[in-house]
């Protein structure tokens, strides 16, 4: 790459500061130039909904690096600036300020927008998202007065909020449209989820469904789909998000949920690259797209796309990794699950915590444990070795996980 090439990433959040950063550590000389809409330095999202929101952790630490860190290493970092327009052709970019940007290769990486509910009243001040740290510190200080908090979602997100706002003794009502909490992880840790929540006192209603917000100024009530109207000051909505896709369509690249990109985080167009919550990338091991809205993902994805930006081909599928954080329950998942696979669930020394190793044809494909690290590792390793295991092995908490897995590889 000669030194003179421009390199624009738009999206400072985590996928584009991670890029950013590879691209120095890459060794690239010419110009960097990281474009975010939001006035923050990159920074970590999940705290926003945990330690963060609790008060427990600085503002300071959030950030990916320092502030300083992107003067010393000659990343031009245009904050508070939303790019309106990628022209491929042209290779520019133009910004809401009516400047433009050349760029030899772009890097989009502008994440998601929390999704909103289109019912009445959902304009009222008290019903709100949460996904940038501006939104964190509102949330907390409305936390302070505990209202009573309808949270609408029990997802990842909606059960986070619901466990922080019990933790700041608010009076909480869940509301989740399917059967279950959390779907995506199996029944298993649906059902604990579940009983979890109401354990410390929250009122969870799956099934329902919010159909309106009633209030003057403010939301006072919510209207729920069986005609009941629930008290609350202050209304979560956590239904969500839709990727941020908006520059990639005016650049006319491949979409379908999400950007179309190779292994390599490449779109359509040779130039453009996407990294994080708006890739859908091709993943050889699994032999199909997957969009993920995940830390693990999209930390992974920028430097990847840095490489590729600069030339290296090495196709990207890690094992899928992520993790949600509720009251005092630590809970993780490796790899996917999928309908035709067996359960086996290993118990932990109490009913807070377990594993539950998912298996296809005698091998570990997939793991959830929740506060059982250590299972998780194990089964990190497991799925590695696609080695065939005895079921009832796993389930014994007498076997020795790490020894097995050690055995197996
Ligand atoms: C509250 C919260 C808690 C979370 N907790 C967890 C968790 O516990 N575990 C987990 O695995 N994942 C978690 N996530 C998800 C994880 O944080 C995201 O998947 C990750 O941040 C995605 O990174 P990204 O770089 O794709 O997008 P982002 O980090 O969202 O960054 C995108 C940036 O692009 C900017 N942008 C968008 N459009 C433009 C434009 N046109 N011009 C300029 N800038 C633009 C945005 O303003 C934003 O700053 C959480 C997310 C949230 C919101």
């Amino acid at each position: 790459m000669a030194p003179g090439e421009v390199f624009c990433i738009v999206g400072a959040g985590l996928a584009g500061g991670r890029a950013a950063a590879a691209l120095r550590e890459l060794g690239f000389e010419g110009r960097v130039v990281l474009v975010g809409e939001e006035l923050d330095p990159p920074y970590e999202r999940p705290p926003l909904s945990k330690a963060f929101l609790l008060g427990q952790l600085p503002r300071a630490r959030l950030l990916l690096r320092p502030a300083a860190y992107y003067q010393e290493q000659g990343i031009e970092l245009r904050l508070g600036a939303r790019a309106l327009e990628v022209k491929p052709l042209e290779h520019r970019l133009r910004l809401q300020d009516g400047s433009r940007l050349s760029y030899d290769r772009l890097l989009l990486a502008t994440g998601s927008t929390a999704r909103r509910l289109t019912v009445p009243g959902s304009d009222l001040d008290g019903v709100m998202t949460l996904r940038t740290v501006q939104e964190s510190e509102r949330l907390q200080a409305l936390l302070e007065v505990r209202p009573q908090v309808l949270v609408a979602g029990a997802g990842f997100l909606g059960c986070e909020l619901a466990a922080a706002a019990r933790a700041r003794g608010c009076e909480v009502r869940l509301v989740e449209f399917g059967p279950s909490a959390m779907p995506s992880m199996g029944p298993q840790v649906g059902e604990f989820v579940a009983r979890l929540h109401r354990r410390h006192g929250v009122a969870l209603e799956f099934q329902q469904e919010v159909t309106g917000f009633k209030g003057g100024q403010r939301v006072e009530a919510a209207v729920l789909a069986d005609g009941r109207t629930v008290p609350c000051d202050l209304a979560l909505v956590c239904v969500g998000a839709t990727p941020n896709s908006e520059l990639a369509q005016s650049a006319g690249l491949e979409m379908a949920d999400g950007v179309l990109v190779d292994a390599n985080c490449r779109s359509s167009d040779q130039d453009i690259f996407i990294a994080g919550d708006l890739a859908s990338l091709w993943n050889p091991e699994l032999g199909r797209r997957l969009r993920l809205e995940h830390w693990d993902s999209a930390q992974r994805q920028g430097p990847h796309a840095a490489a590729a930006m600069l030339g290296t081909h090495q196709p990207y599928a890690p094992l899928p990794y992520f993790w949600s954080e509720q009251y005092d329950a630590m809970i993780q998942q490796v790899g996917l699950l999928a309908p035709d696979q067996q359960v086996v669930v290993r118990q932990g020394p109490s009913d807070a915590s377990f594993a539950a190793f998912h298996m296809r044809r005698g091998s570990v494909v997939a793991c959830v444990a929740v506060n059982r690290y250590p299972d998780l590792a194990a089964a990190r390793r497991l799925i590695a070795s696609g080695a065939e295991v005895a079921a009832g092995a796993l389930a014994d908490p007498a076997t020795d996980l790490r020894h097995l897995a050690a055995g197996l590889e």
